[in-house]
């Protein structure tokens, strides 16, 4: 995992409980903002919940994500999907 607990806390927080992810719609980028659930916590390296989140860094230095929560993007699994 990329980030401690209390980084991912923090993140959370800021997202309101809900994903940051942005969306395309009519050519606009708009929030998607889908309402998430935090025991629905997905890691990288395993999704568990196909209706649940996962947490990725912004920025990678070296191999790594700085641990803080501006470097932490809460995102629904439909928008993991469209980063890679
Ligand atoms: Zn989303």
């Amino acid at each position: 995992m990329h980030f401690s607990e209390e980084t991912l806390k923090k993140a959370w927080d800021r997202a309101g409980g809900k994903c940051e992810g942005a969306v395309v719609s009519q050519g606009r980028k708009e929030l998607c903002g889908r309402p998430l659930y935090w025991e629905k916590k997905n890691s990288v390296v395993e999704i568990k919940h196909h209706d649940g989140w996962i947490a990725l860094p912004r920025l990678i230095i070296s191999g790594k994500a700085p641990d803080l929560a501006a470097n932490c993007e809460i995102l629904c699994l439909d928008c993991h999907r469209q980063h890679r």
